[in-house]
């Protein structure tokens, strides 16, 4: 006689009632924003889609062109048209559009742009399900990174990033993981982030995350319509700002609270969901949640003991009649 599948499930299942039945109840506390945070706002209202930050990202990373197979025939070698981030596109810009295009920001017979990369979690899934820490969340700047060396190709950041960011590059002999690492190499030389520094709009921002979310959230206080002294390059830098009209913007700060927050934080005149970006990530990251889950199962080692009995004693009863059947 082998161990029943449901006698298995119950088992578990009872091992697991020691702690609590409600998932959100082993949730362990909130990551707090690091003392130094850098980060960026990316206003989809200022961008006017010319992807002088997507030509500045390949080359500050040492990236290739990447030509879609549709434009491979006629412009192979000139031109980069990435239709998203990839091995070798760390950050892309993507269109919406619908109806006649004839506004900007509009939903309707309007178009936006919007920007894809990493997000820089709070509190990321990257990390917490890496089983080598080949991805690292600087304690400091919050910066997360990931360490080729390290990284033994498990793909689990893949599968664990709400925001589908990192890409495991299989057109080389040695595949990677690729994602945004905010430039690291070059703010370590206090250069800012390659997309933020040629950005001529100011639509991708770069400073203190608290001070970017605090600028975002005055933009959203201002009436549509009243004029506004847009910063470009890094919030509070000496680079001339220019003035413009406050658009209608979405009332919201995409990334204040989705999956925890994150230290890329989104402004936008046309819907989120529109715009490609998740809208279905709970305010809480799902490090928060699987981690709290481990530490409530193994705490003083009760659910895994309790398991470990039911086991022994399904094993002890199965052997039991077993030696019945024998016998008879
Ligand atoms: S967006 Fe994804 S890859 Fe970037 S830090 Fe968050 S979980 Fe990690
Ligand atoms: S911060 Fe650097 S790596 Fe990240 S999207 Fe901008 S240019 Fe690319
Ligand atoms: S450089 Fe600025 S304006 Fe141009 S596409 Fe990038 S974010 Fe938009």
């Amino acid at each position: 006689m082998t161990i029943k599948r449901r006698d298995f499930l119950k088992a578990m299942g009872g091992a697991l009632a020691v702690g609590t039945t409600e998932t959100q109840a082993f949730q362990r506390e909130a990551k707090e924003m690091p003392p130094q945070a850098v980060g960026m706002l990316y206003d989809s209202t200022l961008c006017i889609g010319c992807k002088a930050c997507v030509a500045a990202c390949k080359q500050a990373n040492d990236h290739p062109a990447e030509i879609i197979p549709e434009h491979q025939e006629w412009n192979e070698g000139t031109w980069d048209s990435a239709v998203d981030i990839s091995g070798q596109t760390l950050n892309v810009i993507k269109s919406y559009q619908n109806g006649d295009l004839s506004q900007k920001d509009r939903e309707i017979n309007g178009f936006a742009f919007i920007k894809r990369h990493c997000l820089h979690c709070v509190d990321p899934s990257c990390v917490s399900v890496c089983p080598v820490s080949a991805m690292q969340k600087d304690p400091q700047t919050g910066i997360v990174s990931h360490n080729p060396d390290a990284c033994i190709g498990c793909r689990y950041c893949v599968m664990g990033c709400p925001f589908s960011v990192p890409q495991f590059d299989y057109t080389t002999p040695f595949p990677q993981i690729h994602k945004c690492q905010f430039c690291n190499h070059l703010q370590a030389q206090g250069k800012l982030p390659a997309c933020c520094d040629v950005c001529p709009t100011g639509a991708s921002l770069f400073g203190d995350v608290r001070e970017l979310k605090e600028e975002a959230k005055q933009r959203l206080a201002a009436q549509a319509g009243d004029s506004y002294e847009f910063q470009r390059g890094k919030l509070g830098g000496d680079r001339p700002s220019h003035v413009a009209e406050i658009p209608k913007y979405q009332q919201h700060l995409y990334g204040d609270k989705e999956s925890g927050g994150t230290q890329v934080v989104y402004l936008a005149g046309v819907p989120f969901d529109k715009l490609g970006l998740p809208t279905n990530v709970p305010d809480y990251s799902y490090a928060s949640i699987s981690e709290g889950m481990q530490h409530t199962i193994y705490k003083g080692l009760i659910a895994p003991a309790a398991l470990l009995s039911g086991l022994m004693f399904m094993a002890y009863r199965n052997r039991n009649s077993k030696d019945e059947e024998d016998k008879s």
